[in-house]
């Protein structure tokens, strides 16, 4: 793209994204974990910075056309469930049952309207039953077969459960049911895992995948809205709801920051942690990397592992998370790219 740069983002631990001296218009984010640099080879690099700007540039060419903030976040969010790099749609992982129930979550900050869906094994795009539970029914949640039978009758595509099905991530489950045998029969001896050896940097027992993928657009509006999609974490009981789909944990707008989130789930849940970002700023007056670097600190005070996404009002954006990486970008307004994976 002649409009656009990539910078490569080197960050700290616990990093806090950039400090653009311009506007950022949409922020995303396609899960926290152990992503290591040692572990990731060349072309597995490449194929997620080229769909991290995929995604931004389907959201971007929304923005340049007026569209809401909304409609911005949907774009971006779609490529990510649509490609099996990501934790969500397509790549979901899988639960203890060899079941893939996905969450997925919609905020709108100027009327603060919002849209949830959990447990779905046939929406293609669940951030799509997300937005159609916020725009048209009286609810903000719905959970399984309600939600999905929402979905039918409202137009949002459905599809056969062997669409989502994938041999790798049924071996990752595998993999943690086994490593997690082997933890009980050794009492608590962790040992090492090979993360190497799995496609997508899977640290299996630390982590267990978060991928969950996310987004906050500013619209030319000035109306902030965030998103959040996800297949959860593997080998998780079967109906286990994270945060993903609970407003206020996974995800928050209102007319100030939106905030995207994704880790480990519980605790996100418990420190109530996208909504407390909003609250820092509004009640403590706290600036955007104040106030998420403080609900970081308490997340890793309480063993919350995993980051956020946080855009506000006048487009700066902030990126902190607890993990060894997380893949993270975000475009300006003039059509700058940044792109970052891992911590330092
Ligand atoms: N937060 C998600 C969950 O707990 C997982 C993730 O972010 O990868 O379901």
């Amino acid at each position: 793209m002649n409009w656009s740069f990539i910078f490569i983002l080197m960050s700290a631990f616990t990093s806090i994204g950039q400090q653009s001296d311009e506007k950022v218009v949409l922020v995303i984010h396609g899960g926290a974990g152990t992503i290591l640099k040692k572990n990731m080879s060349p072309e597995k690099e490449e194929a997620y910075r080229t769909k991290l700007e995929e995604a931004l540039l389907a959201g971007f060419e929304k923005w340049k056309k007026g569209e809401t903030s909304v409609e911005i976040v949907r774009a971006s969010i779609h490529v990510m469930e649509d490609s099996p790099l990501f934790n969500a749609g397509r790549g979901a992982v899988y639960t203890n049952d060899e079941t893939q129930e996905m969450d997925a979550s919609i905020m709108r900050g100027s009327d603060k309207m919002a849209g949830a869906i959990a447990g779905v094994q046939t929406i293609k795009n669940p951030i799509d039953g997300a937005i159609a539970v916020m725009d048209k029914s009286e609810h903000v949640m719905l959970a399984g077969e309600g939600a999905e039978e929402f979905a039918v009758k409202n137009g949002v595509e459905i599809v056969d459960t062997s669409y989502f099905k994938s041999d790798v991530r049924l071996k990752q489950l595998q993999r943690v049911k086994e490593k997690e045998k082997a933890i009980l029969d050794h009492d608590g001896d962790q040992g090492s895992v090979d993360s190497s050896e799995d496609e997508f940097n899977i640290d299996y027992i630390e982590d267990k995948k978060f991928g969950t993928v996310g987004a906050v657009a500013l619209d030319q509006s000035g109306i902030i809205s965030a998103g959040t999609s996800t297949g959860g974490m593997t080998n998780k009981r079967y109906n286990r709801i994270g945060d993903s789909p609970v407003i206020g944990a996974g995800t928050y707008a209102d007319d100030l920051v939106g905030v995207s989130c994704t880790g480990h789930g519980e605790f996100f849940i418990r420190n109530v942690v996208a909504y407390d970002v909003s609250a820092l700023m509004h009640y403590m007056q706290l600036s955007l990397n104040d106030a998420t670097q403080e609900v970081i600190r308490k997340q890793t005070e309480i063993g919350g592992k995993g980051g956020l996404i946080a855009l506000d009002k006048d487009g700066n954006v902030s990126l902190p998370f607890n993990t060894e990486g997380m893949y993270r970008a975000y475009i300006t307004e003039s059509g700058k790219i940044y792109i970052a994976i891992y911590g330092s």
